[in-house]
């Protein structure tokens, strides 16, 4: 055997072996380095998830909160129902003591909700009147006229409020325009008689002449009749309420304006007696009237009181106005 010969054969194995070891190392380094990124991109991903579980559960949360917020402004709520049976357990099977309880829950649920509307948001749409929240009606007597009715309107209009204007016959044939404005603000008109006469005085045909003088008057500025009739001085009797065609309305809260003529007192007198379902009476020929009702609609609002017009009372606190009856005021 040639030396030379094996020393190269010799040589050629061990490159071969080396390169064979080579190889293994390399492979072995890069499945390493595989893992590594392997573990790593699986701890990112568990971050993830777990910041995503966090997040869906503050989902739930918050959505859970916004609904029992939102159900509170439902005045049927099934959770304040709930809520109330949970906190009122012992009352609950006493029929009579319940529903007084709810009347009472709903009344003071109602006038926060209202005056958080009115802090939040404005004045609220007279669409989207409470019937839960108190409501008083204010009336205004023998107008229209020129400058007093119009203040009067737009104050209404400014605070989304509605009344009842009874106008008398000589008024109403000057001021149609103004008879036009109050049905176009949405308030009503009732029948205060042509000539401001004591019913109770008068004959049958003279009644009528007296109410159906105003209803024409009305008809030919507004295409519309009058829905209730005040008699002049609050003065009737079971005769005149047999023969009267709509309901009788009166007042409970006398703001005294034709008498101080001075709107600070009219809104003390209207401020310190004012409670859920009065009927206010005024008289919209005033001035002094007029700046007691800018003053007085947004400060009966701050207090939690939707100001609506009669018939609007009735019907949102559920009672039909019925012939032959007189009404001072709507019992909730
Ligand atoms: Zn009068």
């Amino acid at each position: 055997m040639n030396i030379h010969r094996l020393k190269r054969k010799l040589r050629r194995g061990g490159r071969r072996l080396i390169r064979r070891f080579n190889k293994r190392l390399r492979r072995r380094r890069k499945h390493r380095h595989n893992s590594k990124r392997r573990e790593l991109i699986s701890d990112e991903l568990r971050e993830r998830l777990s910041y995503s579980k966090l997040f869906y559960v503050v989902y739930v949360v918050a959505v859970s909160l916004l609904c029992i917020i939102m159900s509170q402004f439902s005045p049927n709520s099934s959770f304040k129902k709930w809520y109330y049976e949970l906190t009122h357990k012992e009352t609950v099977n006493k029929g009579v003591a319940r529903e007084e309880n709810v009347k009472e829950v709903d009344a003071n649920v109602g006038r926060f909700l209202t005056k958080y509307r009115y802090r939040k948001f404005g004045p609220t749409n007279p669409e989207e009147i409470d019937p839960n929240a108190p409501m008083i009606a204010f009336t205004f007597d023998d107008g229209p006229s020129a400058n007093s009715t119009k203040r009067i309107l737009a104050a209404l209009e400014a605070n989304y409020c509605h009344a009842t204007f009874f106008v008398v016959g000589r008024q109403t044939e000057q001021f149609p325009e103004e008879l036009q404005a109050i049905l176009a603000q949405g308030s009503e008109i009732g029948n205060h008689t042509a000539d401001h006469k004591k019913l109770t005085d008068l004959s049958e045909d003279d009644m009528r002449q007296q109410l159906e003088g105003v209803d024409k008057s009305v008809e030919k500025a507004t295409g519309e009749r009058t829905t209730v009739i005040r008699p002049p001085y609050g003065a009737y009797d079971e005769r005149v309420l047999g023969l009267l065609d709509k309901p009788v309305v009166l007042w409970d809260v006398d703001s005294e304006d034709w008498d101080s003529r001075n709107a600070q007192m009219v809104l003390d007198k209207v401020l310190s007696n004012v409670k859920d379902g009065d009927i206010v009476l005024m008289h919209d020929i005033y001035d002094s009237t007029a700046e007691a009702v800018e003053l007085l609609l947004p400060k009966l609002k701050e207090q939690g009181f939707q100001v609506v017009s009669v018939s609007e009372m009735a019907k949102y606190k559920g009672k039909e106005l019925e012939l032959g009856k007189a009404y001072g005021k709507i019992e909730p």
